[in-house]
């Protein structure tokens, strides 16, 4: 597996790839890579003949006060596994590399970005855009693959996708959890074993949600009250979002009508803010 970090090779590469007439897979991270991520790359070196895993801690899609620096990062393991996903090439860039002095343009989708974590992030997903535009540009994948788990990121990329008319496909794929239901991601070691432990009502809540909308509940208030009331039952939990929303807009919805919508959480545990969601259908 290569381990590139320069944009000049990792487009040398890519040109070779290409004219080779390989199809190439594109899988982007922060790195500190889980099962979650790995679930990703094994798909991607399924349906690709060449596939690219990049690991770049984006300073652009995180606010002031937010883990930029505490963000966990570890390379050396993070090659391996990705080599034993299938990965073939690790493209690893500077933030100079990424942002040169001078840097000046952003990639902003509207609406979609409005609510959820766009409301508690501002300035998030023009961060993620932008970094995902540009990965795109570079690799020129024909499909990228991203997890379920980031709800809203996933319907942001389909529809940037969508609007510049960029030429590949986006894989969504479903959120890799452990055991106790929590949903997998590199925040969940910044969690005491206490917060650990109490952080599985995230999961447990969502599952309590969509049983109560099985057994015919619509209005939305009453489920959001319970999701939000079984997470402060735990002592470490403090509730940034519980939101009903609509599958195609985003837009919070008040009944909960036929066809599908998200039911998406933030909650901080400590300093440890975590997300998670899932799709009901009815
Ligand atoms: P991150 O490194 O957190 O930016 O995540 C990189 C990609 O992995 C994104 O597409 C995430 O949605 C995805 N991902 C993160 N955690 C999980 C998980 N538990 N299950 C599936 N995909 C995940």
């Amino acid at each position: 597996m290569l381990l590139v970090t320069e944009i000049a090779s990792l487009k040398n590469i890519i040109k070779a790839k290409k004219q080779k007439g390989l199809t190439i897979g594109l899988v982007p991270t922060m790195g500190f890579l889980h099962e979650g991520h790995l679930s990703l790359m094994r798909a991607a070196a399924a349906e690709n003949d060449f596939v690219v895993g990049s690991i770049f801690v984006n300073p652009l899609q995180f606010g002031i006060g937010e883990d930029y620096e505490e963000y966990p990062r570890d390379l050396e393991n993070d090659t391996k596994l990705a080599k034993s996903a299938g990965c073939d090439l690790i493209f690893s860039p500077t933030v100079k590399e990424m942002y040169p002095s001078g840097y000046a343009t952003f990639i902003q989708v509207e609406r979609l970005t409005e609510g959820l974590c766009g409301a508690s992030r501002p300035g998030h997903f023009v961060g993620v855009t932008t970094v995902v535009a540009k990965l795109f540009n570079l690799v020129r994948p024909n499909r990228a693959y991203f997890g379920q788990k980031d709800a809203q990121q996933a319907f942001v990329l389909i529809k940037m996708v969508e609007d510049l008319n960029m030429n590949l496909d986006i894989v969504v794929l479903p959120t890799v959890r452990e055991p106790d239901g929590l949903a997998l991601s590199s925040r969940n070691k910044y969690l005491t074993p206490g917060q650990r432990k109490e952080a599985a009502v995230i999961y447990k809540s969502l599952k309590e949600a969509e049983s109560q909308i099985k057994k015919g509940e619509r209005k939305t208030k009453a489920i959001r009250e319970n999701i939000t009331k079984s997470i402060l039952l735990a002592k470490h939990a403090e509730v940034d979002y519980v939101e009903i929303v609509d599958c195609q807009d985003l837009s919070p919805i008040s009944t909960i009508n036929k066809g599908r919508c998200l039911i998406a959480v933030a909650a901080k545990f400590g300093k440890t803010r975590l997300i998670d969601n899932i799709l009901v259908e009815v």
